[in-house]
Formats: structure tokens, sequence, C-alpha cells
């Protein structure tokens, strides 16, 4: 093997080629072999080129799958979304889902496919939820949901647009007000759910009486709206409200149970009585509370001079509601005592309420009625027992051990909370049930008689009194009453006043009819409060023939809490003096 002797590399001026060389010598030191090798930048140069073809290879190769790529997806994705867009643009959407499906068969395009069908299907359900929903929206907007009625937004939507076509035709408008009288006691009596379904059965007898006729409406509660057209004379709006109280002659029948109602109505008239809908349902309105003031059951048709009375009651029953809504801040509670007629002692009295408004005081004649009317009583009780309790209560610390008589209207008694109430407010006042009496007018006991009854003996049970109240004004006898849980009557003042009348006739008269209650009252054990007790006279009178207690201003007006106590301790030192 020849020996390496020297190694290099000869280069070419064109700097282009240089090539190496390699001198090996033999065994006897003779140059043998001079060997041209490729240098290392001739290696390195055709390194370069090598690389250089590579990439250019490898450079077609991507442009190459590129194009291949671009062309698939063209085929698969950009051809079809194309395609499909424009079947989706404006095309029925029903069949697009099954045109896609005949055209294309590829695997890829079939996928596509059903996904975008599943896409237009969900696309048609949301458009039938929101067209359900704006259906429900519009008719939860305009109509109410317990009777199918058009609500009080509606309506008056209605009859603006009825009075449009009125003014064109120049023809009459009549928008009719009906509220359904004493609801609320029955409401009360029968319980909120039965109270709804009668109101139901009353807007469907509506509708059957007048369905295509009338526009008909609910505008909350008890009251309902009818319009009519073309009523031009007061005979044929009398007329058509023959038509509407007719529906009141057969008794409506809930769960099985007939019940009787009334309505009151009211009439206000396009042209004469207003031009658009805001005004005439609000003098509608003022006229059936003026039949409504007349008795149940009346109709009476807008006229001026019904304004301010009636503006004056709503005004009253909306503050009532506000007053109440408040906390009841403007009540107080009054005190009237009762003297014993033998050992004038005042062992009781009565809680009557007084309305402290801001521009003075709103006398209970006047608001308790309303109350009623409108059933804001129930609030307004529950505030006056638990008062009553809690001062008669406060008495006992200065010595006075009372009773305190509440008084209590039909519907409050026929109410289920009533008993529930009164023992809470005892309870939470520290007292016992047998301080607390009730004052309930004779009519109460005509309402529901059985229901009436359970409630009175439950009371009694508990230990609580129960008066009649103003007895005489009404029907009921007292042999009736004999038959009741009653324990007192209290006559009415009507015939106190009468006992020493000027019209010595009449006086003569009033005496026989206030001897005769007290006699038999007697022979029934009642114990007897005469009420409105002004003069001395009428007191003797009272005390010779055994009436047992006596209240009125010849003792004293209903006093606040403080003045009473102060006026019944002063009353007992009097007569402690006068004892001695
Ligand atoms: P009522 O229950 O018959 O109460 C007696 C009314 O006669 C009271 O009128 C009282 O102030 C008045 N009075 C008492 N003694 C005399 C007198 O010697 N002469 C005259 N002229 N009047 C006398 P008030 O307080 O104005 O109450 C009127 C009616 O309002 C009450 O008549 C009662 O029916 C009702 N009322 C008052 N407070 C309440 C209450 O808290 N609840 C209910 N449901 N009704 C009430
Ligand atoms: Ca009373
Ligand atoms: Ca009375």
């Amino acid at each position: 093997m020849g020996q390496l002797m020297q190694a290099g590399h000869i280069s070419m001026t064109d700097g282009e080629n240089a090539y190496g060389y390699e001198i090996l010598q033999d065994a006897f030191g003779e140059d043998s072999l001079v060997v041209a090798v490729e240098s290392p930048r001739t290696l390195y140069q055709q390194g370069n080129q090598f690389i250089a073809i590579m990439l250019t290879v490898i450079a077609a190769c991507c442009t190459v799958t590129l194009l291949v790529v671009l062309n698939l997806l063209n085929r698969i994705v950009v051809k079809p979304v194309r395609k499909l867009a424009g079947e989706v643009d404006g095309i029925n959407m029903d069949t697009v889902a099954g045109t896609l499906n005949e055209n294309n068969n590829s695997r890829e395009l079939d996928g596509l496919a059903r996904s975008m069908n599943g896409m237009l299907v969900r696309i048609q359900e949301d458009r039938d939820i929101i067209q359900e929903n704006s259906e429900m929206f519009y008719y939860n907007a305009n109509f109410d949901s317990l009777t199918g009625l058009r609500n009080r937004f509606s309506t008056a939507r209605q009859i603006d647009e009825i009075i449009r076509k009125a003014k064109e035709a120049r023809s009459h408008v009549s928008v009719f007000y009906m509220d359904l009288d004493r609801f609320k006691v029955i409401n009360d009596t029968i319980g909120p759910t039965m109270g709804d379904q009668f109101i139901r059965a009353v807007a469907e007898r509506m509708r059957e009486h007048l369905g295509d006729t009338a526009l008909l409406g609910r505008m909350g509660g008890d009251e309902f709206i009818m319009v009519q057209e073309n009523l031009k004379e007061e005979i044929d709006r009398q007329y058509f409200v023959n038509r509407i109280t007719d529906m009141f002659k057969t008794a409506f029948v809930v769960k099985e149970r007939e019940l009787h109602i009334t309505a009151s109505i009211g009439a206000a008239n396009y042209p004469e009585d207003g031009q658009d809908a805001e005004m005439l349902l609000s003098n509608a309105e003022i006229a059936m509370y003026s039949a409504k003031e007349q008795g149940d059951g009346l109709y009476v048709s807008y006229r001026k001079e019904l304004h301010s009375a009636i503006q004056r009651k709503i005004f009253i029953e909306n503050r009532i509601r506000e007053v109440i809504h408040d906390g009841c801040k403007e009540f107080r509670a009054f005190f009237q005592p009762k003297v014993h007629t033998q050992t004038k002692e005042i062992q009781s009295c009565e809680a009557l309420i007084r309305w402290m408004a801001p521009d003075g005081i709103i006398a209970p004649m006047e608001f308790i009625p309303q109350a009623e009317e409108c059933g804001l009583i129930v609030p307004l009780t529950w505030w006056m027992i638990r008062e009553s309790c809690r001062q008669c209560a406060a008495f006992e610390k200065h010595g006075i051990i009372n009773k305190v008589a509440i008084n209590i209207s039909a519907q409050v008694l026929a109410h289920g909370e009533f008993i529930e109430v009164l023992k809470q407010a005892v309870r939470d006042a520290g007292l016992t049930m047998n301080r607390v009496d009730i004052e309930i007018t004779e009519s109460t006991l005509l309402d529901d008689i059985e229901r009436v009854n359970e409630v009175l003996s439950e009371l009694h049970l508990m230990g609580v009194e129960i008066s009649i109240d103003d007895f005489g004004t009404g029907y009921s006898s007292l042999s009736y009453l004999n038959k009741l849980e009653v324990d007192r009557i209290k006559i009415d003042r009507s015939f106190v006043m009468e006992i020493d009348a000027v019209d010595e006739k009449s006086a003569e008269d009033n005496r026989e009819i206030v001897k005769a209650i007290l006699a038999m009252a007697k022979t029934m054990n009642m114990v007897v409060t005469a009420e409105g007790v002004e003069t001395e006279a009428q007191a003797a009178f009272l005390q010779e023939n055994n009436c047992d207690e006596l209240q009125g201003f010849l003792y004293s007006r209903p006093l606040p809490a403080e003045e009473y106590i102060a006026y019944v301790l002063s009353w007992k030192e009097a007569h402690k003096a006068m004892d001695n």
C-alpha cells in the first residue's frame, strides 16, 4: 500500500472548480501515484447544488399538494356551501333538505347536508317558538288570563278605534261599566278560588248573551265593560241594559253551589259624554258608582252633576288603599266608655276608628261604607283589632281593666282569617279573649246564616261576647236573635234620641218601643246597651226600664287612648268620692 506523502489543492481561476491532489509513494520512496481528488470546496459546492435540487423538488411537491388540496377543498366545502347558501337564500326551507340530499352523493356532502338540515330544522323550530311566544305575548298583553275577555288596556284601545270609525260615520258609541254588587262579601265567603270561578262564569254568560254584538272587556276584579254602537236614544240604552240584567236572573252555579248576584251599571256615550276611551270609561265608572249608591242592581246614565260626589268616593277609595299600604299611620283608634246604669262603673268601651287625613279628619260614616264596598275593610279591621287590643292592654298599666268592643262588618266576620287574626292580636297584646267583644249589625246575620252562626259559636267558645249593633233598624226580631249566639243588643240611637223628643206623640211612641225591646231582651237574658244617650232625661228613662248600659255624649265622646285613660281615672275618682 503506498504512503501518503503530500496533499493539497489547486484553485482554478474561474473559482468554480477546485481540484485536490494526493501524492502516494511506493515502498521505495518513489512518488508512484498522483491522485486527483475533489477538494472540500468542490464537495461543498456540490452539496449546495444537491440541497438546491432537493428544495426545488420539495417546493414542486408542495405546490402540487397544495393545488390538489385546494381543488379538493373547493369541491368538498366551498361549492356545496355556496350551493346551500344559494338554496337557503329565499328558497322554501321545507324543501331544501330534500333537494340537498338528492343532488349530492359524496359522503362528505351527505354529512354536511345532514348537519345543515339539522340546523335548518332548528331554525324552523326557533321560528315556531318565537312565533308562539309573540302570540302568547300579544295574548297576555291584550287579554285577561282569567276570563279571556279583553283587558283594560286593550279594551281602551278598541274603544278608541270604534270611536275613530264612529266619528267618520257620525254614529254613537255607548260604554257600559258594570260592577257586581257585594262581590267582595261573596268572595270572602266562598274563598278566592271559587271567587275566580264565579268571575269566569259571569264572563262566560256575558259572552253567551252579547258575545258577537258587543265589545267585552274586564277592568279587573269584578268590573266589566261592554261597548255597543248606535244606541242613539236613552231608551235604546235602557233596552241594552235590560239584556245585561236579564243575564243575572238565573243563578250562577259554581262547584255545585248556586249563587245569586246583581250588578250595578253606569253608561257614558260618545259624543256627548267624552271624545275618547279614557274619558268615556272614567265617566261610565262615575255613573256606575252613582248607581251603586242608590242600591243594588241599578243603572245610571252619566250626567255632569254626578261628578263631584263620585270623584270624592273614588278619591277616598284610592287614599284608603294608600294609607293601608303605608301601615295605617293615618288611622287612630278612639274609645267611648259604656257606663253601667246601676253601678255607674265603666267596665267597657267601644273602639271607633278615626282617619286623621292631612287635610282634616274623615268621618267613619264616609269611608267605612266605601271600604266595605271595595273590600279594604278587611285589612283596615285587622289593623283596628290589633290596635284596640294593644291599647286595651295599655289601659291596664293605669289600673283600668276594661273590655273593648270592636265593630266587625259582615264580610270581615265571614272572612276565613278573622278568628285567627283576633286570637293572635289578643295573644300579642297579652290579654285574654274575654276582654274582647264584637259588635255586628243585624244585616250581618242575614247574609249567610249558617256560616255566621258557625263563627259566632266559635267566638263564644273562646269567651268573646257578641253584640247586635243599631238594633231596631234592621228586620230581625228579638226572638230570631234568640236562636243565635248573641249576648247583647245595642238599641239604636234613633230610638234613644226620640225618648225626650219635643213632639210628645212621637216621644211616647218611641218610649213604648224602647220599653218593649228592653222587656223582651230581659226575658231572653240579653244585656242591653243604649247608644247615643245625650240627655239626663234619656238616661233616667233608660235606667227606670232596666237598661243595663249607657253610651253617649252625655258621658263622653269617643276619645284618643290617652284622653280616654284620663277620663276613666277622673270618672273613678269622682264616683269614689260620691260613694264615700
Ligand atoms: P256605630 O257602631 O253605631 O258607632 C256609634 C256611633 O255613634 C259613633 O260614630 C259614635 O261616635 C256615635 N255616637 C256615640 N254616642 C253618640 C251620641 O251621644 N250622639 C251622637 N250623635 N252620636 C254618638 P262614629 O264613630 O262616627 O262611627 C260611625 C259608624 O262607623 C259606627 O257606628 C260604625 O258603624 C262605623 N265604625 C266606626 N269605627 C268602625 C270600625 O272600626 N270598624 C267598622 N266596621 N265600623 C266602624
Ligand atoms: Ca258599634
Ligand atoms: Ca251603633
